[in-house]
């Protein structure tokens, strides 16, 4: 590992220790990937006071798989002498208890943030690895042999030159999305209406949404949820609970395609009086109804009650609903009418990933393409830049990002999206980038970042005046 005060040369930056970054550490852990990894420098760089924190916890809803799913992640002989310690730990008890039901993700988060601290702290003490937390990522250089990262902590700026990055820096919602998914079928968010992001409503206490939205329910406009996703449900609840109370006695939702729901089978799917496309909505491999994209668990629930008695779980809210896929001109005319009603109207349509500057060498900007649902990237998480061209050395496959569907491993021909979540995050998604990662290192071993002395030479000398005892640990 190459090194000075303002320059760094490593192998591979695991850049952000959310839930997808720690997935790609366990699983390299366990594959004994991490080792060499380490041998040839690797560094963990993360915003947060303390990395392996990310956001899940923040999440005021229930996760939507059962507890067993989050403990099978910690569960493999290669981690047990690491994870001694939860055996003493209320978390992992408290999600041990709920193995077959779906927990809170305050406690999910609490558990992940503790075994991803005794992770760290391994790596660090038996690999060398490098934890850099309250370190921002601000702009990527991408060259074919490498990658120039600058990244800032506490106003102090640094470079690190590397050869692959795992880029996970969390999800974002912009509301422009939003406006140009209703602008396909003709439709605006009206004037004077306020837009709220399900990211942010989902973390908010119900103090909080009253706080933001009862002046709205006083002056008799609609509440509007758009989407039809996991987080559409999740707030459906979540606003219901919170201004029932209040006097809210209507949400609308407005939904783009099917509200799906997963079954375990069809036999399962029938005994619910639940219709599916036995050709669209099964997947060919596991003989499960909607597995990708069916709604489960709590959300499950919440969707069923929308779809049969038009309310919102147990309260007595009710739902106007519209589907505007296949919904013809009754559909757009109800939406646009609801719409133009609404004082708030919370956006569920999805993430964008959060990502740094992004340039080529010759400081062209790089926009990664999209695709629906997330990043038009190959199956090691590899994206496309605006022209097609693939940015090796580069792997995303978090929140706004994801993967898609793996043929081998099964989903529905009518999941059109992509797949993330913490299991994938610990098993498939970050097993093939772990592969793409060793691969890249083994051809480029003993090769200087030749990426490196062009960007010294642009350096301002200065800074190494300025900062003659910047820290080699953040
Ligand atoms: C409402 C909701 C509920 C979900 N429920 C589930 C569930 O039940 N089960 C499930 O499996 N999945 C669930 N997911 C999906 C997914 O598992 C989570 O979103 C997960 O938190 C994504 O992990 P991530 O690492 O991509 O992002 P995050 O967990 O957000 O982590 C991003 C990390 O990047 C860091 N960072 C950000 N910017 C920078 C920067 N510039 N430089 C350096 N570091 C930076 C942050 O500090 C953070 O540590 C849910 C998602 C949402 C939105």
């Amino acid at each position: 590992m190459f090194e000075d005060h303002l320059h760094i040369e490593c192998g591979c930056v695991v850049g952000g220790a959310g839930l997808a970054g720690m997935g790609f550490l366990f699983n390299a852990l366990k594959t004994g990937a991490l080792e060499q990894m380490a041998s040839q420098g690797l560094m963990v760089i993360d915003a947060a006071p303390e990395a392996g924190i990310g956001s899940l916890g923040q999440y005021r809803i229930t996760a939507n798989s059962v507890g067993d799913v989050f403990i099978d992640c910690l569960r493999d002989p290669r981690l047990a002498a690491i994870f001694e310690p939860l055996e003493y730990s209320p978390a992992y008890w408290r999600i041990r208890r709920q193995a077959d039901s779906a927990p809170p993700l305050a406690e999910v988060g609490e558990l992940m943030s503790e075994a991803h601290r005794l992770v760290l702290r391994h790596i660090v003490q038996r690999y060398g690895v490098r934890i850099w937390h309250s370190t921002t990522l601000t702009a990527v250089t991408w060259q074919p042999g490498g990658l120039c990262l600058q990244v800032d902590t506490a106003g102090f700026e640094r470079r690190i030159h590397c050869r692959a990055l795992v880029l996970n820096l969390g999800g974002r919602q912009e509301p422009g999305q939003l406006f140009d998914a209703l602008a396909q079928y003709r439709l605006q968010v009206p004037p004077g209406a306020r837009v709220i992001g399900s990211d942010d409503l989902l973390r908010m206490s119900a103090v909080q949404i009253r706080e933001q939205l009862m002046p709205v329910v006083d002056a008799g406009q609609r509440v509007t949820v758009v989407g039809g996703s996991h987080s559409a449900f999740s707030v459906l609840e979540n606003l219901a609970d919170a201004l029932e109370f209040g006097g809210l006695q209507e949400l609308t939702l407005i939904h783009r395609t099917p509200i799906r729901l997963f079954y375990e089978s069809a036999e399962q799917a029938r005994d619910a009086n639940y219709r599916f496309d036995p050709q669209q909505d099964v997947c060919p491999v596991s003989g499960r109804i909607n597995r990708s994209g069916g709604l489960r668990y709590r959300a499950q629930e919440i969707g069923r009650e929308v779809l049969l008695n038009q309310r919102v779980g147990k309260t007595g809210v009710k739902i106007c609903r519209v589907q505007l896929q296949d919904g013809g001109v009754e559909a757009g005319n109800h939406a646009a009418q609801w719409l133009a009603e609404s004082g708030a109207v919370i956006q569920c349509t999805g993430y964008q990933p959060v990502l740094p500057t992004l340039r080529h060498e010759d400081a062209t900007p790089i926009h990664l393409r999209q695709a629906h649902g997330g990043l038009d990237s190959d199956a090691q998480g590899c994206p496309l830049d605006q022209d097609g061209r693939r940015l090796d050395g580069l792997y995303l496959f978090g929140i706004g990002a994801g993967l898609a569907a793996d043929p081998k491993l099964g989903s529905e021909a009518s999941f059109e999206g992509r797949i993330y979540g913490v299991w994938q995050f610990h098993h498939d998604a970050s097993l093939a980038v772990i592969q793409a990662v060793q691969a890249r290192l083994q051809r480029f071993t003993r090769q200087p970042v030749s990426a490196r002395h062009s960007l010294v030479q642009t350096l301002d000398e200065n800074m190494r005046l300025l900062l003659p005892g910047l820290s080699r640990e953040a």
